[in-house]
Parts: C-alpha cells; sequence; structure tokens
C-alpha cells in the first residue's frame, strides 16, 4: 500500500486561514519597524552551496554538524536548504559589491530556515525568520540600534520581553581568555556531559551553550570572558549600554551568554520572553565584524539579529489576534439565478472601491445563508431577492447587531454605514 498522501513532513507544518492572518499581522509589523529605521528588505535563495554555512556558520556547530538538510543535486554538487540566513545576506553584500557604496548598509530579511532538529515543542524543521543585518560600521550606536529596533517590534506587537547582552571580545583578548578557559577545563571535567568534552577540545566557548542540567554546576565554576576583554572591547561595550540606557531601554548583562565563533566578537544579545518555557528565546544577535572575510569579502564590521517568527506568533496577545481577525466586508446573499448576476455586478463595482466581497453561489433558505455569513466572519450581509432586483433596492443587514437597512448601489459604493433617511 503506499503511504497516504495527506500527512507533511515531521517537524514542517500547513498555515491555514486563520493563522496565516496572525503571522502575517506580525510580518507587517516587523516590516514597519524595519522600515521606519531605514532599513530595506533583501531576499535570497533558500538553497545555497553547501560550503557557505560550513564556513558561515562553522563546522563544529550542531547546525552544520547535524542540522543541515544537505543533498547533491543533479549536477553533484553539494547544496543545503539554507538553516539560517545571515551567511547569504553577507555572501550576497560581497557578491553584489555593495559595500563600493560606502557607510553603512541596513537590511532585513523574513523567511522559511530549515534545521533537522530534535523533536521539541516550539522547535520545528521548517521555521520562519525574521532578521536584520547592519554592514559597514563598528560604532557602538549601531549595536544599540539594532536591539532598540528588535524590542520596538515586540513592543509593538504587546509582546514582553527582556534583553539580555554580553560582549565577548575580540580577536585580540580574546586568545588569552580562550588559553585560561583551555587551562580550567583541562584540570578536569567531572560532571560534564560527552558534548561539552569534545567542546573543550574543538572551541571550548561552546562549552556556555550547553544547556545539559548536570553541567550547569560546573560551567558556572568557568572565568567569563566579559571579566577578559580588551580596553577597546570594554570601552565599545561602556558606549553599547550609555546608549542603551539614554534610550531608557533596561537590560541584563548575562556573562554567560556567548557566540562560540572566531568572528562573532564583542557584542552578544538575546531577547527572552517570559512565557514560551524552555523555548523561551525570541531572538538571537551579535556583531560578527570577521564574517565577510571569512566569506572572501573585504574587510565589512557589522552586527545583526534574527528572531522567530513562529515564536512570535505563539506569543502574540490575544488583542493583536483580534485585530487580525479576517472578515470581509460583505456576504452577497441571492435569490435565484437572475440575483446572481446582479451580486456578482454590485460586488464588482464594491472591490473596485476596495471592499471585500464574498458572493454566495450555492443559494439556500436566507437563513442558512446568514449562518454561512456569520461563519465567514463578514461583516454585513446583502440580500438579493426578487423584490431587489426590481427596485434595485438592497437590503444590507450588519451582523454585530442585526440592525437592518436599504440602500443602491450608488449609495453602497459611498459606503457600507446605512444612509440618513433611508
Ligand atoms: P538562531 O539562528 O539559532 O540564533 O535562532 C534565532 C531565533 O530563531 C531563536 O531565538 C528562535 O526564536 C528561532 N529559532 C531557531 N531555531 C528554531 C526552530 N527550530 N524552530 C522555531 N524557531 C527557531
Amino acid at each position: 500500500m503506499p503511504e497516504p498522501l495527506s500527512n507533511n513532513l515531521p517537524g514542517t507544518r500547513d498555515l491555514l486561514p486563520g493563522e496565516t492572518e496572525r503571522w502575517r499581522l506580525v510580518e507587517e509589523c516587523a516590516r514597519r519597524i524595519f522600515e521606519r529605521h531605514g532599513y530595506r528588505e533583501i531576499r535570497t535563495p533558500v538553497i545555497e552551496p553547501t560550503e557557505l554555512f560550513a564556513r558561515g556558520i562553522g563546522g563544529d556547530t550542531d547546525i552544520v554538524g547535524k542540522e543541515m538538510y544537505t543533498f547533491r543535486d543533479q549536477s553533484g554538487r553539494s547544496v543545503t536548504l539554507r538553516p539560517e540566513a545571515t551567511a547569504s545576506v553577507v555572501r550576497a553584500y560581497i557578491q553584489g559589491a555593495m559595500y563600493r557604496g560606502g557607510g553603512l548598509d541596513r537590511l532585513y530579511y523574513l523567511g522559511p530556515m530549515f534545521r533537522h532538529e530534535k523533536k521539541q515543542k516550539g522547535r520545528w524543521r521548517q521555521f520562519y525568520q525574521i532578521g536584520a543585518e547592519a554592514i559597514g560600521s563598528e560604532h557602538p550606536a549601531v549595536d544599540a540600534e539594532i536591539m532598540e529596533m528588535a524590542l520596538g517590534i515586540l513592543d509593538e506587537l504587546g509582546i514582553g520581553a527582556k534583553l539580555l547582552v554580553n560582549s565577548i571580545g575580540c580577536r585580540k583578548c580574546r586568545p588569552a581568555y580562550m588559553d585560561l578557559l583551555r587551562g580550567e577545563l583541562g584540570r578536569g571535567m567531572d560532571g560534564f556531559c560527552d558534548d561539552c568534552r569534545r567542546r573543550a577540545e574543538t572551541n571550548p566557548l561552546r562549552v556556555f551553550d550547553c544547556k545539559v542540567e548536570g553541567c550547569q554546576g560546573g560551567i558556572a565554576l568557568l572565568p567569563v570572558i566579559i571579566d577578559h576583554v580588551c580596553p577597546e572591547c570594554a570601552a565599545h561595550f561602556a558606549e553599547v549600554r550609555r546608549r542603551l540606557e539614554g534610550a531608557g531601554i533596561p537590560y541584563s548583562i548575562v556573562p554567560r551568554l556567548v557566540r562560540g565563533l572566531d568572528y562573532y566578537v564583542r557584542t552578544a544579545f538575546e531577547i527572552v520572553s517570559g512565557e514560551l518555557g524552555a523555548q523561551n528565546a525570541l531572538m538571537g544577535g551579535g556583531r560578527y565584524d570577521g564574517l565577510s572575510e571569512v566569506l572572501g569579502g573585504p574587510p565589512a564590521p557589522a552586527i545583526g539579529f534574527a528572531m522567530g517568527l513562529d515564536r512570535l506568533v505563539m506569543t502574540l496577545p490575544e488583542k493583536a489576534t483580534e485585530e487580525a481577525r479576517w472578515e470581509p466586508d460583505l456576504f452577497l446573499a441571492h435569490m435565484g439565478e437572475a440575483a446572481l448576476d446582479r451580486a456578482g455586478e454590485i460586488a464588482r463595482r464594491l472591490r473596485a472601491r476596495g471592499m471585500s466581497c464574498i458572493v454566495d453561489f450555492d443559494g439556500g433558505s436566507l437563513k442558512s445563508r446568514m449562518r454561512l455569513a456569520n461563519r465567514m466572519g463578514a461583516r454585513h450581509v446583502l440580500i438579493v431577492g426578487e423584490e431587489e432586483l426590481a427596485s434595485r433596492r438592497y437590503r444590507v443587514k450588519r451582523l454585530a447587531d442585526g440592525a437592518q437597512w436599504e440602500a443602491s448601489l450608488e449609495e453602497l459604493e459611498q459606503g457600507l454605514n446605512p444612509v440618513a433617511g433611508t
């Protein structure tokens, strides 16, 4: 027996009408806030050469090591469905020689990402990210602006969140700290998990990313990088903080917040929700001054973040959900085929005025049509029966309160409110 075709792949899902409106509300809010800050949209392919992610994210990460959807295409080339977008955006920045314009390029994107994650609540294999990248400046004002913008999106959506920040040093000061950390870990790793033991060899900073309960006691005793950054990094961080405070943005310093790759420097941040339980990270971001060079481009200091659209939609307050509800302006109920033609004509004219109109094709009793209009969430019902055909005046019923009135098509074109005197 062939498998039924009615099931999607685990970790993917269909977003049905009812849900998609909530998604659009979040997307449109993000676009609005980005554009208010001068960010412009960039769209990159969802499929890229595997090498881009191996280099751009790092071979030793869980994403590249375990989670990528990688396969050979018909030409034998190894290709990967993007697990995140920063590497692609920087590739496009280099390939499109955007750096030639000079100054700061402010870019944003939204779209699906793919990671073969273990099954877990709040984690999907096809999920959606909204993100921003500011490429071309190392000024701390950019760091502060990008965090303010990220919080601005959440604020506008009514989602309560906390900003966590850290400074993770730079290529100059990190090596000495890494020696210190390796020394500590080398003294013994009793109680640490196998992944941590491996990380201690390959990239010790990643030990801080471990979520295993048994490792937390050991992690708490390790030296933290923020105590060992150079004066330049410390000054950069102080300036970021001064600007956050100047903008009235509360934040907490979390010394164990890291990004475990060499080209991630200085500012690292995360925004968490109080409402999501274990998978509470709404977004992660950081400065990646060295990435452009890793990908073969010119020096281009940059900072960015990615937020999980799936999780934003999950945390959306009830009020926003109500706003997002789809409500067609008018449901046109007809009595008989001739009335159906007229209903079609009326709908065409009103759509040209920007109203959303649903023409009922099935017909049936007025009562059943009213029920259907209600179920569809229509604001008004327009009845086209024998009498209305002849008089060219139509009965309108407002479903919220049952008010009824009569109007001609010309009056309806002026709006669906009752016309005085009818
Ligand atoms: P990352 O690219 O791993 O730093 O993730 C940035 C944000 O994307 C996270 O804070 C989450 O909100 C979201 N995210 C990452 N992975 C997933 C996933 N598998 N399912 C849903 N959201 C995710």
